[in-house]
């Protein structure tokens, strides 16, 4: 890794969420050098020549071509969005074994060329395949994450974030677990500026714990409604993904929640879950130690069971 050079970022996959992640980077002057590799690549050089248009128009320069896997020997990110998209009807889950091999075929390949930067996986369902990722990586833990509830905890905050009429980035509130239908907030973890959510609408009269969980459900459940709507969502994991990549550039040490290795963490053990961790130019620098109430700690034990009785069941 040389974070001293150009910031280099390859991104594996340019269908809507690669291109949504790639579009984000370009507005946000993400990183200097920008690789596209799908498995068609006439799409990748069409992408290229595309967004390359718009740099005169870019806060800066940006070198941005359609490369291949050689193209990983010297990067510092790698993002992988190759995959089967979710499709209506169908969770997240579903997409499991399908996935599973693509991911396996795309880690090799980057390996194969020396990579030795950061990894980090968006392809659903996400956290298992974070999992496969470092698996057939065999890069350190903190090397390799995935999306996780990035995008389900901005969700959150934002649909807070109108509820209470608060600024979202006052909003401190978290989705851990599966990045899927086992997800859930740590409400009593929450916190709008400095006081404790839970005392904000206990004091408000106008607000009501009930709606809440109207909140959690309508999180939890916006994938399957932007699907029926639009077939598939990407703006939203664009710019979460961008906001990962700054993070990394920018050795910010932000607490971002991803797809993170938990060892022993309330009864959840050596697998890749959905947690607030600490992002800096190493990685995961540290994933956050919370105390959780009673159920929340059987939520998660119950969202890991979940991934884990899935990581069994794949055939690979
Ligand atoms: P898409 O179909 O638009 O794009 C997928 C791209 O991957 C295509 O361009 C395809 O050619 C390419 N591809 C497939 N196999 C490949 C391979 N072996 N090597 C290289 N490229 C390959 O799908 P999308 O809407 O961009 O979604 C991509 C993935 O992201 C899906 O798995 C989707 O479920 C997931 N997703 C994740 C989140 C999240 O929060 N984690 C959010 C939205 C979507």
């Amino acid at each position: 890794m040389n974070f001293d050079d150009a910031r280099k970022v390859v991104l594996v996959g340019t269908g809507f969420v690669g291109m949504s992640y790639a579009y984000a980077l370009l507005n946000q002057g993400g990183c200097d050098e920008l690789v596209l590799i799908d498995l068609d690549h006439r799409k990748a050089e069409g992408e290229a020549m595309d967004l390359s248009h718009g740099l005169a128009y870019a806060p800066k320069d940006m070198k941005i071509y359609a490369g291949d896997y050689s193209d990983c020997k010297d990067a510092d990110i790698v993002v992988i969005t190759a995959g089967v998209a979710q499709k209506e009807g169908e969770t997240r889950l579903d997409l499991l074994n399908k996935n599973a091999k693509i991911m396996k075929s795309v880690v090799e390949n980057i390996m194969n060329n020396g990579f030795n930067g950061i990894l980090i996986v968006t392809t659903n369902p996400v956290d298992i395949m974070t999992y496969v990722a470092q698996k057939y990586s065999r890069l350190p833990y903190r090397q390799v994450f995935g999306s996780g509830t990035s995008l389900d905890s901005a969700r959150l905050r934002y649909l807070l974030s109108n509820y209470l009429e608060i600024d979202s980035r006052n909003v401190h509130a978290y989705i851990v677990g599966e990045h899927g239908d086992s997800e859930f907030p740590l409400w009593s973890n929450a916190s709008i500026g400095i006081k404790p959510l839970l005392d904000v609408i206990n004091e408000h009269k106008e607000y009501n714990l009930s709606d809440l969980e109207d909140i959690y459900v309508e999180v939890r459940d916006a994938a399957y409604e932007i699907i029926n709507r639009k077939k598939s969502t990407y703006y939203g994991i664009g710019m979460a993904l961008c906001h990962i990549t700054k993070a990394l550039f920018n050795d910010s040490n932000s607490i971002i929640p991803v797809s993170v290795l938990v060892k022993d963490y309330y009864g959840v053990d050596n697998i890749y879950i959905g947690m607030p961790a600490i992002i800096n130019r190493q990685g995961v620098r540290e994933v956050l130690k919370i105390h959780m109430t009673k159920e929340d700690q059987d939520r998660f034990k119950e969202s890991g069971d979940i991934l884990k009785e899935l990581i069994g069941k794949m055939d690979i």
